[in-house]
């Protein structure tokens, strides 16, 4: 489908022409539609913008990651459709692997998201030979090179489940949500509140200017955050939003 420029929800309509594309090519599961209309809907009611609490949650992950010994960002359907070549250049930038980890699982898709990230010249590990046990969704099969032994893993949309358990077995989870009230959003060590889109290529930018921080100024970073009033800053936005939006309907704007 073409997606006129000038249309008014141009970014919105052509990054759901991606997901349908992803789904098309086999990349993405159908249920990704259904995930990608939630987090539609909570960035509408955001503003679409990357706000100071986003910004703020994604310098702390940047820190967390170069701070990190065995940095993973695992990659499900969703984000191989929207973005990458973003992931590529982010895990580039940070020195983190990727790792294929789906929810609805089929080795077809896990195959597919493996060859378009290569496409994009990315390395990709899809050899799920480990187990994470305490978990019964498909999201249980790991990499023993990659989320097995790593330290700190990037979710960008989990399930609660999974946060979890991968904090059980004692790694940092840092995730992207746009539903701040999730409970991979409540779970997470840090919770970037903001559209993937977004937050990645922020986090590129961030990235290439962190790599020449010191281990203590990234130290500094991670201890004055506070994952707390990140997201509880990011639910009374939406509050704000919403009765500024009131407000301007009784205008008549
Ligand atoms: P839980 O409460 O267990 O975390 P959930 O119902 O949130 O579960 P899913 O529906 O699988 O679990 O999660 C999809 C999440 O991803 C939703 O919260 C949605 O807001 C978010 N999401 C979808 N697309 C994007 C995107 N492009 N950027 C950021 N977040 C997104
Ligand atoms: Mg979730």
């Amino acid at each position: 489908m073409h997606v006129p420029k000038e249309h008014p929800r141009y970014v919105s309509l052509l990054y759901r022409e991606k997901i349908a594309e992803g789904v098309r090519k086999g990349i993405t599961a159908v249920e990704g539609i259904a995930a990608h209309g939630r987090g539609e809907t909570f960035d509408y009611i955001l503003g679409e913008k990357s706000h100071d609490f986003a910004l703020e949650a994604e310098r702390a992950a940047v820190a967390l990651i170069l701070t990190s010994k065995h940095p993973v960002i695992s990659v499900n359907g969703n984000v191989a459709a929207l973005i990458p070549e973003e992931i590529v250049k982010l895990s580039e930038t940070l020195n983190a692997i990727l790792e294929v980890n789906i929810f609805h699982f089929s080795e077809e898709r896990v195959r597919k998201i493996k060859e378009e990230i290569e496409a994009c010249g990315g390395k990709i590990l899809a050899d799920l030979d480990a187990e994470l046990k305490g978990l019964k969704s498909a999201r249980r099969k790991v990499s023993s090179k990659g989320i097995y032994k790593a330290d700190t893993v990037l979710v960008p949309l989990e399930d609660g489940d999974r946060c979890e358990i991968l904090r059980l077995h004692g790694k940092k989870v840092i995730t992207i949500d746009l539903n701040p009230l999730s409970r991979t959003s409540r779970m997470a060590d840090i919770t970037i509140v903001d559209n993937l889109i977004r937050a990645v290529p922020n986090m590129i930018e961030m990235g290439e200017k962190m790599q020449n921080y010191s281990e203590k100024e990234l130290r500094e970073i991670l201890e004055s955050y506070d994952n707390r009033r990140v997201l509880s800053a990011s639910i009374k936005r939406i509050r704000d939003y919403l009765t500024e939006m009131a407000e301007r309907v009784l205008e008549g704007g």
